[in-house]
Formats: structure tokens, C-alpha cells, sequence
């Protein structure tokens, strides 16, 4: 089953919109492969507010933060979906520059390591001068707007989110005076990854913060060790669990009619698993050889980020017994085949 995407979104870089009557949006100018047209930094709440994700560290977009604020108001709160530095970069400038205080599931879990046996190696499928091409344009982007990587710096001042959840998934409420906001453990992406539901967004409707976990423009990327794609379909039907009006992802548009859609993300990975099943049957035993027959119409600056989420479901289908690298090893550049 295929999901429908939607990019229809216009950032309106640095300028504060409104959303709801206790959701303004301001998008930080780091558009990238990853990021899409950038991290949508949200404000809740009136009087006290709450920051969700400050972003990159831009001064410019920290002044964009607070130049949203009406006269009188502070922010109170920083809610960190995750600790991707897209997401995080600017906690500790905003943090200094209002006061508020850090709220988050944890800090990062374990990153995956710079050994060389671990990378991808892609030169069978993209060619000397695409992937010099690629390094150049790399190398010119500042560091600032490079892809998320993992922020191993982050340490929430209040620990939210924690197991046991509720009947409804819930595991956390945070309050001020003019807002009450569920905390919602949904690792998969990352391990610490929280969703954030304000219950009445000031018209009675019910919004989800969902951070990198349901995005509207692209899917997730599911990168271990740190990523898992059982937590990550878990934590897909937690969301299940309750009856939000709309999603607002960090990146890209609003998703109305949410409930359809995380179930069409759902079965879209059970497809992505069955679908390597077929091409590990018919020969195809390396993350690098699937990676371009499964991607072949997705840019190829993300084919690495794709090997990392074909990685996932590889390790899946281990857990499961269904399939295992060559001698029993599970690494990522392994030759795969079913047991
Ligand atoms: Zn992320």
C-alpha cells in the first residue's frame, strides 16, 4: 500500500504563523534532503508558552522565536520531541536567552560507530562524479544546516515520558495556566522520541506534536542501533490509541484525518518488509544492492539514510528468525539471506 505525501507547504521563513488559537508555527530557514523545508518550531499556549523543538542555531531564527511573542508573554517550556540536532541545536541559547526550563524523555541512546566496515558503500550504484558532485555540495553547506544528526549533548532539566503509559498511551501531562499537554513515549525513530498532545488547541480540537515520528512529506528514517522498527510500528499504534483532530509534524504540512494515515505508514512498512523478503528469495543479499531497486525513484543524497532504514527492517526480520547475515552476523554491510 502505498502512502500519500504531501509537500504542499509554504514555510514562510521567519515569520510567525498562527495555527490555532494556542498554536503559532515559525519555520527556521535549514531546508535540506532531510529536513525538508525546515524545522517548524511550535509555540503553545498564551501568556506562558511553550517552545516545541527550538531548532538550529541560528540567531536569527532564536530572534524569530521571540519576536512571536506578544507583550507580556514568556516561555516557559522547551518540550524536546528528540535529540536530533535539527531539533535541539538551539535549547541552550533559548533556554539562556528566556529562563525556561528543558522538558525530554532523555538523552540520546547509542550512536552507530565511524567504522569503516559499517558504511555503505553505494560506487556500485552511484557513479565517481555523482558522488563527488554530492561531496562538493556537501562540503559547502554550513555546519549549522547539515542532516540531523544525533545531539549527544542534550540532558532535559525534567525527565517526561516514562513507561507505564495509560490505556490511552500516555505516560506524562505537563500544565501551565492556559494549557494542558499529554507526553506520549514513541520511540522507533529514535529511543527518546516523545510525542506531545494539546488537548483543546483553542477551538476544542485535539493536536499531536509529532515530531519526526508521522510526517506528512516523507517517511521516517529509521536508523539503528539507536532506531528500531518494532518500537517504532508500537509506537504508531500508540498513537492509534487516541482520537487527535490533526498531526503537526516539525517538518512539512498539518495532517488532517490523521488515523488513516498512520494506518497506511503501518502497512507500507509490513510492505517494505515483505518486499525485501522477495528480493533477499530472488538473490539480492546486500543493504547496497537492495537500496537502489527499493529507492530507485528517491533522490540518491538519501540512499544512505535508506540503507540505515532497510538495515532496521533487516534486524527485524533476525529478531523474527526469518533471515540473518552471512555466518549468523547482523552488521550492516553483511550478505543477507532468508533462513
Ligand atoms: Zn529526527
Amino acid at each position: 500500500m502505498a502512502i500519500t505525501h504531501n509537500r504542499d507547504f509554504e514555510p514562510h521563513y521567519g515569520k510567525c504563523v498562527w495555527v490555532a488559537p494556542a498554536i503559532r508555527r515559525v519555520v527556521a530557514q535549514n531546508p535540506n534532503a532531510f529536513t525538508f523545508t525546515g524545522t517548524g518550531v511550535y509555540l503553545i499556549g498564551t501568556g506562558d508558552v511553550a517552545v516545541v523543538d527550538p531548532g538550529p542555531s541560528l540567531p536569527v531564527h532564536l530572534d524569530a522565536i521571540e519576536a512571536c511573542l506578544l507583550p507580556g508573554e514568556t516561555i516557559t517550556h522547551i518540550l524536546v520531541t528528540h535529540t536530533h540536532t535539527d531539533h535541539t541545536a538551539a535549547v541552550p541559547d533559548l533556554a539562556t536567552r528566556t529562563g525556561a526550563h528543558t522538558y525530554g524523555f532523555g538523552p540520546h541512546g547509542p550512536v552507530s560507530s565511524d567504522d569503516p566496515l559499517e558504511r555503505l558503500d553505494f560506487s556500485d550504484h552511484i557513479s565517481p562524479e555523482e558522488d563527488a558532485a554530492f561531496a562538493a555540495e556537501w562540503a559547502d553547506l554550513p555546519e549549522e544546516l547539515k542532516r540531523e544528526g544525533p545531539d549527544t549533548t542534550f540532558v532535559p532539566e525534567v525527565v517526561v515520558g516514562h513507561e507505564p503509559a495509560d490505556s490511552k498511551g500516555v505516560s506524562g501531562l505537563l500544565t501551565a495556566a492556559n494549557w494542558t499537554v499529554q507526553v506520549i513515549h514513541t520511540p522507533g525513530h529514535t529511543s527518546n522520541h516523545l510525542c506531545f498532545r494539546l488537548l483543546n488547541d483553542g477551538t476544542g480540537k485535539s493536536a499531536l506534536f509529532t515530531g519526526d515520528h508521522v510526517m506528512g512529506w516523507a517517511t521516517s528514517v529509521i536508523s539503528p542501533p539507536d532506531g528500531d522498527l518494532f518500537a517504532y510500528l508500537a509506537s504508531l499504534e500508540r498513537l492509534l490509541l487516541g482520537s487527535d483532530d490533526y498531526y503537526l509534524p516539525t517538518h512539512g504540512p498539518v495532517i488532517d484525518d490523521p488515523a488513516p494515515y498512520v494506518r497506511s505508514i503501518i502497512d507500507h512498512r509490513n510492505d517494505r518488509t515483505e518486499q525485501i523478503v522477495d528480493l533477499l528469495a530472488g538473490g539480492t543479499h546486500r543493504v547496497v544492492d537492495l537500496v537502489p531497486q527499493m529507492y530507485a525513484d528517491v533522490d540518491k543524497r538519501l540512499w544512505r539514510a535508506a540503507g540505515n532504514s532497510v538495515y532496521a527492517h533487516l534486524l527485524a526480520l533476525a529478531k523474527e528468525g526469518r533471515a540473518e547475515g552471512a555466518n549468523g552476523t547482523t552488521a550492516i554491510t553483511a550478505s543477507w539471506h532468508l533462513t
